[in-house]
């Protein structure tokens, strides 16, 4: 069940309210900040759909915790009133479909961080910190290797589960821990190989809409995927699919 929640709640930086102000200029809509009892896993989501636009929280808490949440799901709004574009799965074999998607989200997360992450920083958030907590974690390699069976087309190579995860590790950790991490998935070769290639394109990609457009496709392109499954800024067919939901942050515990 969806219940609004009061703004009034919650301490947020004046760079977050800028940000509400302009998702809100540029939608003409009022950004709603919601509480959706019914989200597992992650701690929430920034939703852009026609006549939508709002920060949904896991729990409605006015703590520190949640605060951070809500300036980093404006955040991935506030890219989208700069003209980042929507990516979305061209392709409607239903095997294909859920996983691809949650990888081109995942995808699509990894790089709008790099544009809004240093931002939080100055201001006082440190979102790198969850992730280095998350993936540092002694277990990470074997909740990976764990979610290889998940897989639904058997013998694909990489493993894009664990792939987007050690990509993450080498987007969203300081290089030590970074290089720690991927030293212990030293077994993990071709997804090793595939995070490194990956976070070489993101982080050379210029962070701007056409950057963030060209690093989606050679991404695919990279990952071994057909350029025409993936269709980036153009119009969506449903209003689902806009949803700008990420797998990788219900990982992430953000
Ligand atoms: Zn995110």
């Amino acid at each position: 069940m969806l219940t609004d929640l009061s703004w009034d709640a919650f301490v947020l930086p004046a760079e977050a309210l800028r940000w509400r102000t302009d998702i809100e200029r540029a939608s003409d809509l009022p950004v709603r900040l919601l509480q959706d009892d019914e989200m597992t896993g992650a701690e929430g989501e920034a939703w852009s759909e026609p006549g939508l636009r709002a920060v949904v929280l896991a729990e409605a808490a006015p703590s520190p915790a949640n605060a951070m949440t809500i300036v980093h799901e404006l955040g991935h709004l506030k890219l989208e009133t700069e003209g980042w574009p929507h990516c979305y799965l061209c392709h409607d074999d239903p095997r294909w479909i859920e996983w691809h998607y949650a990888l081109i989200s995942d995808l699509v997360s990894l790089v709008e961080h790099q544009a809004f992450f240093p931002t939080m920083l100055r201001i006082g958030l440190d979102p790198y910190a969850a992730s280095e907590a998350d993936l540092a974690d002694p277990d990470v390699l074997d909740e990976l290797r764990n979610l290889a069976p998940s897989l639904p087309l058997p013998g694909l190579k990489p493993d894009w589960a664990i792939t987007m995860q050690l990509l993450r590790t080498l987007l969203e950790c300081r290089p030590a821990i970074a290089e720690a991490i991927l030293r212990d998935a030293a077994q993990l070769g071709p997804e090793v190989r595939m995070a490194r290639d990956l976070a070489a394109i993101i982080l050379a990609a210029p962070l701007t809409p056409q950057g963030f457009a060209d690093a989606m496709r050679a991404c695919w392109q990279a990952m071994g995927f057909a350029p025409e499954t993936l269709c980036v800024g153009e119009e969506e067919e449903t209003s689902e699919v806009a949803v700008l939901s990420t797998g990788l942050d219900s990982l992430a515990a953000e």
